[in-house]
């Protein structure tokens, strides 16, 4: 089993079929595409590596990605994808970890002479002459696709980690090809004349979703931005045809806000964009109903975690427009039910099942997840018990087996003995008309152990009131969990998949440097 054999597929059936596009512009077939990542394969055997050497890609979205990405593959390699926004020392950090021999690299993520990657024997400037000529075939025959057991490892993804170091994830060609046919069982259909667009990072899930795409002979777009931009998005939509496309909930929601500024509604969204798969971070049921009202019903959640990458649950595009349902509410703020190559349960900390509707820690076991942590025997032992994975989010299962996430065990406040699951507090906060947006954490409390605080973002320039945005939260939740203390700030620090950063904001707390601090809440 290797992954680069569905290029190679539809290069002997369909070779005219184009296949990647820098925005409107093609850049290559089917065939072009497996010509490119078989010369590419050829020459990395021709330096010396190895199947199961370590090659980095710490590149922006960029039209040789995917040609890179398929053409370690095809060598029998394992790609360990980097995002191109990462500091120099972390990337440095990840390739010495990882034991990486070659990296290829857009300079602009990583400027000539910087001395991040001096140990490795190549690194590869995507945009020079030397990559142009390593995509080049030999005149001789092309070079077969490796074979490639199901269990070895194809992706080493670094996970984000809010917080301390980053561990290698050993992602299967099994686990991926688990997650690239699930989609078309969960998430969507996709057919040959679909595209995808790489608007959020390809090192992450939005880059794996290519590979659905390639199952399906459909076309990969990667934006001349390289990122994310609505404008940009919408226009391209309209030049290509409808786009299926990842992002994470801040995205969907500058999706939204550009939409609404510019007039455009879901007969306009529908000429653009076909799927929005959103996940990776919670989507508030205020948010997604906006989204499904001016974008239209062209959207999907998964959840999943780098461990189980894109495969925990999904919650359907038909639940999402089942407005009808007595649960409709309660479904939009879950994450759907599990989808169909996991099972998931949710359980203590003994590992005994919890009743439904109770919280508990969520696992997830199936093909989907990974084989281990690298070089981390520990950490593998702490998340992979007897064949489940513990995700460390914290959840409970309905009586029709949907999963509602409540937060990471770590952001879980304890105030006064009474467990304060922040995400439901901020999904009653947004309700509120003049919040944008808000996170919610424990800070340390000498009388209660931790008391509840709400950082705050004013939807426009509106000083809000800490008396206001109590009343509001009284009317809708308990009174022991409502916040002790508003904290006004700008935007939330969140990181490069749009993640907030807790962290960062209980740091923030001890330093006292925290924005417009709103006050107490009225006893
Ligand atoms: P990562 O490994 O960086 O992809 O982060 C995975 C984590 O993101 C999960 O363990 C969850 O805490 C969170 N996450 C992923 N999908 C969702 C979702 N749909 N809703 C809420 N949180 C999510």
């Amino acid at each position: 089993m290797n992954l680069a054999h569905d290029v190679a597929r539809w290069a002997l059936s369909h070779p005219e079929r184009p296949a990647l596009f820098e925005g409107a512009r093609p850049t290559a077939t089917y065939a072009q595409w497996a010509a490119r990542a078989a010369a590419l394969a050829q020459h990395l055997l021709g330096a010396g590596l190895y199947p199961g050497d370590r090659v980095v890609l710490f590149m922006r979205n960029h039209p040789r990605y995917l040609e890179i990405l398929f053409g370690v593959w095809w060598m029998g390699g394992v790609v360990v994808p980097v995002n191109a926004k990462l500091h120099p020392k972390e990337l440095q950090w990840i390739a010495h970890n990882a034991g990486a021999r070659w990296a290829f690299v857009s300079r602009d993520a990583l400027p000539e002479g910087a001395p991040a990657l001096a140990g490795l024997e190549r690194v590869v400037d995507v945009d020079s002459p030397e990559m142009a000529s390593l995509l080049a075939a030999e005149p001789q025959a092309s070079l077969p696709v490796a074979a490639r057991a199901p269990d070895d490892t194809a992706w080493l993804f670094y996970t984000s980690g809010t917080t301390g170091r980053p561990k290698g994830v050993m992602i299967t060609h099994r686990n991926l090809r688990t997650m690239a046919l699930g989609y078309f069982v969960d998430v969507d259909t996709v057919g040959a004349s679909d595209a995808i667009v790489y608007a959020a990072p390809m090192s992450h899930g939005a880059g794996l979703y290519a590979l659905p795409h390639v199952l399906a002979g459909a076309r990969h777009v990667v934006p001349p931005s390289g990122g994310f931009d609505a404008a940009e998005l919408f226009e391209l939509g309209r030049q290509v045809g409808p786009l299926s496309l990842f992002a994470a909930p801040t995205i969907v929601k500058r999706l939204v806000d550009h939409a609404e500024a510019q007039g455009l509604g879901p007969a306009d969204a529908a000429r653009s964009f076909k799927t929005i798969v959103y996940g990776g971070a919670p989507m508030y049921a205020a948010d997604i109903q906006r989204a499904l009202k001016v974008m239209g019903p062209r959207f999907v959640q998964i959840y999943g975690q780098g461990e189980s990458p894109m495969v925990g649950t999904a919650l359907s595009r038909a639940d999402l427009a089942d407005q009808g349902h007595p649960q409709y509410l309660a479904r939009l703020a879950s994450v759907g039910r599990p989808q169909s190559s996991v099972r998931i349960r949710v359980a203590d900390e003994a590992g005994q099942d919890v009743p439904t509707g109770e919280v508990g820690e969520v696992l997830i076991a199936g093909d989907s997840v990974m084989a281990a942590y690298w070089q981390a025997p520990e950490a593998t032992a702490a998340a992979l018990r007897e064949g489940w994975l513990w995700t460390g989010d914290m959840g409970c299962l309905d009586a029709s087996g949907y999963l509602t996430l409540k937060d990471r065990s770590k952001d879980l406040i304890i105030s006064g003995g009474s467990n304060i699951y922040p995400r439901e507090v901020e999904e009653v906060l947004l309700l509120h008309p003049d919040v944008a947006e808000v996170a919610v954490v424990g800070a340390p409390d000498p009388e209660w152990g931790e008391s509840v605080v709400a950082f705050v973002v004013a939807r426009g320039a509106l000083a809000l009131e800490a008396t206001a945005l109590d009343a509001h939260v009284v009317a809708h939740l308990a009174r022991f969990k409502r916040p002790k203390r508003y904290v006004q700030v700008e935007g939330l620090p969140k990181n490069n998949y749009g993640k907030v950063l807790k962290t960062a904001l209980r740091e923030r707390l001890q330093a006292n440097a925290s924005g417009t601090d709103l006050g107490q809440s009225p006893p």
